[in-house]
This record gives structure tokens, sequence and C-alpha cells, in this order.
């Protein structure tokens, strides 16, 4: 078996490519990650779920070592451990599920204005059912207020969702407060860990977790592979399955595991696991070159909270420059995401910017940058080199007209 070698102006055109600094969004897949998968396409190619042959029992010892990883690194127990197509699924299959297998008791849910579109769209299809949705507000620094959440709880509320990290502005909300709020009250609780699983430790019984969210394509694993944490011990969560069939994943995800993304995932988070204080301390030195430069310029904010957040996120607005020329002045040498307020097109800021409340801020242009784990102190300086040029070049031609 071998691979072709790329055709020289392929490798060419890679050459000339953006920094990819867009790791919120995704992340390339790991050679480590890769190299376990790779046996699993045409070697090992069994169905999990045949229990009648050697190539379902090897295809299933795989997925058993996955979820013994996946188990052990939140401080689960293997069979609390549910596969999906990512998080997305996930957390729809959480926040419906509960919602269905627990209707009688109550029909109240409580989220957060900054959670991902995953989560306040699966909350928003409920409403339509007749379930009521709170959704708190956050403070200026995009956390919550842990008072405020005690008293939107009502004797019907069922279910409180709040994410562990944010996509867009990093921060890290009060899980530990959370999860004793909900546990005081015999309120179950679901988080949205897609952005921390493997960068800030999870423990679901220190932070009293009953339900969480998981995906493999944000640290390095493949997309399309994920999991929910479905508490089964000290209190047993009821899940209504979202998809039915053959009964897979205990009746509460059918379908075929995919037994390849599956084995990544583990290798994924294991490494991530054990590279984990090395590298959030390298991220958050790159994090600080590049703030460090951008920062000498007048008129930027930092958006989200200073400390408590994901060591690899600065997301930034900037004063007197237009959403979209910055995006396009950033484009050729970096790829990022503008959460942008554009005035030039009708972009709408996004709802996590809106959400901190901070209406002047929300006029200016903004660019989260999320800092991974192939990035280097070099494409930091020629980041901000580009981000300063562009940043004074458009404010000069503001000034002219
Ligand atoms: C990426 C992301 C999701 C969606 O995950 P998929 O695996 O792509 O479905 C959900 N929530 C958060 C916070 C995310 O960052």
């Amino acid at each position: 078996m071998g691979f072709k070698k790329p055709q020289s102006n392929f490798e060419l055109t890679m050459s000339i490519r953006p920094v990819y600094l867009d790791n919120h969004a995704t992340t390339p897949v790991d050679e480590r990650v890769l190299a376990a998968m790779l046996p699993y396409f045409r070697e090992i190619f069994g169905n999990p779920a045949s229990n009648s042959h050697v190539y379902g029992w090897e295809a299933e010892a795989a997925v058993k070592q996955t979820r013994e990883v996946l188990a052990a690194a939140i401080n689960a127990s293997p069979e609390e451990i549910v596969f999906t197509s990512g998080a997305t699924e996930a957390n729809n299959l959480a926040i419906k599920g509960v919602a269905e297998a627990y209707f009688q008791k109550g029909q109240h849910i409580i989220t957060v204005a900054t959670e991902h579109k995953a989560v306040l769209d699966p909350c928003q299809y409920l409403k339509t059912l007749g379930f009521e949705i709170t959704i708190l507000p956050v403070q200026k620094d995009g956390l919550i207020n842990l008072t405020e959440l005690e008293q939107v709880i009502r004797p019907e509320t069922i279910l409180v969702s709040v994410m562990a990290a944010n996509n867009e502005i990093g921060v890290l909300q009060p899980i530990a407060e959370i999860g004793e709020i909900c546990r005081h009250r015999q309120i179950l609780f679901h988080t949205d860990a897609a952005q921390a699983i493997g960068k800030i430790p999870l423990d679901v019984q220190a932070l009293k977790i009953d339900l969480m969210s998981l995906t493999a394509h944000k640290i390095y694993g493949a997309k399309g592979i994920g999991a929910l944490y479905v508490r089964r011990r000290n209190l047993r969560v009821q899940l209504a399955p979202q998809q039915h069939g053959g009964g897979h994943e205990r009746g509460m995800r059918s379908g075929t595991l995919y037994t390849p993304q599956i084995v990544g995932f583990g290798k994924a988070v294991e490494i991530a696991l054990a590279e984990q204080v090395t590298e959030n301390q390298r991220l958050l030195e790159l994090r600080q070159k590049l703030w460090g430069q951008i920062s000498t310029l007048p008129g930027i904010h930092l958006n989200g909270h200073p400390t408590q957040r994901l060591a690899g996120n600065l997301n930034i607005s900037v004063e007197g420059v237009d959403g979209a020329a910055l995006s396009l002045g950033l484009q050729p040498v970096v790829a990022v995401s503008s959460g942008s307020a554009c005035t030039s097109t009708n972009t709408a800021p996004s709802h996590v910017l809106t959400a901190l409340g901070n209406s002047e801020q929300l006029a200016y242009a903004s660019v989260r940058f999320g800092i991974g784990r192939f990035n280097t102190p070099e494409e930091m300086d020629i980041v901000a080199k580009q981000a300063i040029a562009t940043i004074e070049s458009l404010r000069k031609q503001a000034t002219l007209v």
C-alpha cells in the first residue's frame, strides 16, 4: 500500500495558503490520529455489532477501547458514553431526549444567550411544542451570573444547559458552581463541552455534570464523530432516543458505529490529555505574542473575560474600520472568522457578541483568532504585522474621505 506523491503545483498551492487561525471552527487531523484510524478502513473493517465472528469482535474491541479512554478522560464509566455524529447531534439528543423523557415532571428549560446554535435551536424547537425556555443573559465579560440562574429556576425546571467553553469568545463558564446549584435543586445539568474537552480538566463527578456533549474535530480528530456522556450512577438520567433503529448504544442512538472515526477520537483525546498542560502554556504564549503586538494600536478591545478563557482564543473588536474591509485585508495572510458588524454589507454581529451587551462595541469590526496545535510563534508575527498594517491603512483611508 502506498500513496501517490502530490503534484508539485498542489504542494505549491498549499505552501502559499494563509496561516490557519480558525481552530475553533475545525482542526486538521493530527497525523498520529490518522495513523491510528487507517487500519480500520480496510483491514479491521467489521461491524462492531456483529457478534458471531472475529471481524465484528475486533471492531468491537476498538470501539470499547475508545469508550474506556473517553470515560477515563472525564471520570465516567464506559457504559455512560453514547457515540453520536458530533456535538450537534449530542446536544439535540441531550436536550430533546430529556424534554421528552421528563415532560410530565416539568416543561421548563434554562439555557444561555451565548450558547452554540446547536443548543439554542433545539430549545427553540421545544418551545414550538409547548416547553418554556428561559434564556439567561451574560455579563459584559461573557460569564453568567449565578444568582440570576438561581432566581430563574422554578419547580417545573427539568434541565439547565450551559456550555463549558464558548466557541467565539473562549470564555469558561463556572461549571462547578452551576453543577452544584442544579444538583442541590435536583435539576439535570447538561454542558456542551465541544470546545472544552482535552483543553481544560472535565471531571463529571467533581463538576456534577449529568450530560455532556463532545466532538472530535475541534481536537485534531476527524469530523463526523462525537459523543454524549449520560449519567447512570448517583442519579440515572432517562433519555428518549431521537434516532430509532437497531438499538445500538443501549437504545439511545441507533446506527452502525463508525469505527475509524471512533478509534481516531480516542487517540485525539489521549494526545490532548497527555499534552494539555504544556500545550495550554504554549498557546497562551502565542496568544500573548499576537495580542501584545495588536494591542499597541489604539481602539482595540478584547471580547470576553481576560483570563477565564481558552488559551488559544483571542477575539477582538476594532474601532474605526469597516468589518468587511478588515476581513478582506486579512484574507490573503490569515484564515480567521469574523463575528463582524459590517457597515458595507448587512451582516449582523454574532449573537454572542450581541449578548455581551456592549452596544457601542457592536458597531466595531471584530475578529476571532483561534490558535491551535500547529501554529508557530513566527506565524503570530506574520499575522500581527498584517493585522496592524490593514487596520492602520483602513483608518487612514477613513480619515481621507
Ligand atoms: C463545533 C461546536 C459544536 C458543533 O459540533 P459538531 O461536532 O460540528 O456538530 C457545538 N457546540 C460548540 C460549542 C462547538 O464549538
